[in-house]
């Protein structure tokens, strides 16, 4: 049971078990989880560098817009002041306010008219009282309590152009006034020239830079209070933005004019880009900047960026569910399909084991050929009936091993081997037939030959064979005890008849004759009852040697019964056969028994007939042959007598 017995075992199936079970399931998942990380980090990459482009793009883009604002604004203040300057140069210097002033309305009126970002121009003197303006009604006005002229009085410098916080005009408006003091002889605060600056002029500019519904600017006092908000908020113009971490806050801190900041917004409290510039005209000392803001929603301004997010995310989660159910899936089918290759593997394992056990258990002989005659595998019991090593016989025509010759030695063909035959029809096959040793001895076997099919086609043949020559020999030993008889050992009288019509049929064909003797002891009860049944045995063995030593090879002896005798001389006549039957009777007579006491004598009565091919049966020989022994016995025994035809 140690080496296999067949060649068909050519892999080591335990080994492909193990090669199965270590199937590398975690790997695919490692390697999907990389491959979804690195997609998600790939997808995650691809949305941050777009956001962070759309952000810079953004910035740029508000930066561009707050510039223009400034632009305006600055070049709109610059205007402004030139046009103070002017007004200012034309006044007399003021002693105390008491001289007349030269009637400049009609003056401001086409100042006014000329400057669209301005509404009002007043000339105030050093009490506060306005003088002059382009609004008559504002004439005689009392601006001494007004903030915009305080700022101006408690700290005059005719070099500055002073901007006023904002506040709420007479018209009920937020505005802003800028202003320019106007120096008396010594020099002192004589009055001032004040501008208020139209918020349908910052509208229309702040409205003009925005480029998404959802932005808004504003305009802002250097310290904070906004002057302006476009679009219009409910209760924001004036609200105060200098706080503790507003963008504001951090604009002004920042020693930058010009921020761009995102978060939440101090004034909306809304997450928004925020872009800051401070508005200081080159070679314009103010007393305050202003502070220009435009912002955008960042929910809006992110809200497609935000659904690419949602879709790329959800295509992601898709994908990646999708990949995992399918690998899922995958090795669920695999691990089905490696099970069922395992019970597979398993069951040919276990048949193949009972097939192993059958072939080396078996006492048959059992071989295996494919289609070119060549051994697939043999088992124990071949090998030893055969005498061949497996190595020997296995891929070898066995025909040219087994038996290349028949039993007398002439060739034996391949077209003549039942297993070349069942290979050509495919029919089993059932012979009784001869393998030779390696030695070269024959011996005969039992050999059963069926074809080995593969699903339906067929692969080779399969022999199973026992060495029958046991067999062979009790059958021949049970005809010869059929044909014997047991006294004697001569041909019975079953045989003796067969071999008569044998021998009958023979002539009817061929032609020729041939005798035939019927032989009967003479008074042989006599002989039994003086001397015993076993010396009468001993006689008829005596008589039946001596018979057979006269006998020619091809002459036949047989016991026809008791003491009755027949012997078929072929190609005799009846005058030959007489003349032995004469000398045989007188041979008898001169050759007693060699007895206990003395030699006992008997003698032989013997009828001859002789046939050729006009006797029609066997029966009428045997019954001439009887009647000429009746002659005999009749005429006084111890004698031959002849029937013819
Ligand atoms: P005849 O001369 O007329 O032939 O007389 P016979 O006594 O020989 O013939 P019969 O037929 O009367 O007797 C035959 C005897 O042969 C009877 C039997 O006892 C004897 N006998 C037959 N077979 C055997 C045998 O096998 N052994 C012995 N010892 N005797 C046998
Ligand atoms: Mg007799
Ligand atoms: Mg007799």
């Amino acid at each position: 049971m140690d080496a296999p017995l067949t060649t068909l075992q050519n892999q080591d199936p335990k080994r492909s078990w193990r090669r199965l079970s270590r199937r590398p399931y975690l790997v695919q998942w490692l390697i999907l989880g990389v491959g979804i990380l690195v997609v998600a980090a790939l997808i995650a990459y691809g949305l941050y560098r777009d956001r962070s482009d759309m952000e810079s793009g953004e910035r740029d883009r508000l930066r561009t817009q707050a510039h223009v604002i400034n632009d305006n604004l600055g070049r709109q203040l610059e205007a402004t002041d030139k046009a103070l300057l002017g007004i200012r140069r034309d006044i007399p210097k003021w002693n105390t306010g008491k001289r007349l002033l030269p009637d400049i309305t009609p003056r401001l009126k086409a100042l006014e008219e000329a400057m669209p970002g301005v509404r009002t121009l007043v000339l105030i003197d050093a009490e506060g009282i306005i003088r002059a303006s382009n609004r008559d009604a504002l004439v005689g006005y009392d601006a001494h309590q007004r903030e915009y002229f305080l700022q101006v009085r408690e700290h005059p410098d005719p070099g500055i152009l002073y901007l006023s916080a904002p506040y709420r005009t007479s018209l009920g408006i937020w505005s802003i006034n800028i202003s320019r003091m106007i120096p008396g002889l010594r020099g002192e605060f004589a009055g001032m020239v004040s501008a208020t600056l139209d918020p349908d002029y910052f509208k229309t500019l702040m409205a003009s830079v925005q480029y998404a519904p959802d932005m808004w600017a504003a305009v802002a006092h250097g310290d904070g209070i906004i002057i302006m908000i476009v679009p219009e908020k409910e209760g924001q113009s004036g609200m105060n933005l200098a706080k503790p971490g507003s963008f504001f806050t951090r604009h002004m801190n920042s020693g930058s004019d010009d921020n761009v900041y995102t978060g939440t917004v101090y004034a909306t409290g809304e997450e928004r880009m925020l872009a800051q510039h401070t508005i200081h005209p080159k070679g314009l000392p103010m007393s305050s900047p202003l502070v220009i803001a435009i912002g955008r929603d960042l929910g809006i301004l992110y809200a497609g960026w935000k659904r690419e997010v949602r879709i790329q995310g959800g295509l992601f989660l898709v994908l990646a569910l999708g990949a995992i159910l399918s690998l899922i899936a995958y090795q669920t089918r695999a691990r089905r399909f490696d099970e069922s290759l395992l019970k597979a593997q398993a069951a040919v394992e276990k048949s193949q084991a009972s097939f192993e056990l059958l072939l080396s258990s078996a006492g048959e002989g059992i071989y295996g050929v494919d289609l070119a005659g060549h051994t697939t595998f043999i088992n124990p019991a071949a090998l030893g009936m055969l005498g061949f090593d497996r190595e020997e016989v296995l891929g070898q025509d066995q025909h040219r091993l087994f038996h290349p010759t028949h039993v007398d030695g002439s060739p034996n063909p391949h077209g003549d081997c039942p297993i070349f035959l069942t290979l050509a029809d495919g029919m089993r096959r059932e012979v009784e037939d001869h393998f030779i040793r390696k030695g070269g001895e024959t011996f005969p076997v039992h050999l059963t030959v069926t074809p080995i099919l593969e699903n339906g086609l067929r692969v080779g043949a399969a022999a199973v064979f026992q060495d029958i020559t046991r067999r062979k020999e009790t059958e021949r030993e049970l005809v010869r005890l059929a044909t014997t008889d047991p006294l004697t050992g001569i041909a019975n009288r079953r045989r003796f008849i067969e071999q008569l019509e044998m021998e009958h049929a023979r002539v009817r064909r061929f032609g020729g004759f041939a005798a035939l003797l019927m032989l009967d002891l003479d008074f042989f009860k006599r002989v039994n009852d003086t001397y015993g049944h076993a010396l009468g045995d001993a006689v008829l063995c005596h008589f039946a040697a001596l018979a057979e030593s006269h006998l020619r090879r091809v002459d036949l002896f047989g016991r026809l019964g008791g003491e009755e005798f027949g012997i078929l001389l072929p190609g005799t006549d009846l005058a030959g056969a007489t003349e032995f039957a004469e000398r045989f009777r007188q041979h008898v007579a001169d050759n007693p028994v060699p007895g206990d006491k003395e030699p006992v004598s008997y003698t032989v009565s013997i009828g001859v007939t002789e046939f050729d091919a006009q006797d029609s049966d066997p029966d009428s020989v045997l019954a001439r042959a009887d009647r000429a022994l009746y002659l005999a016995k009749e005429r006084g025994r111890n004698r031959v007598e002849q029937a013819g035809r």
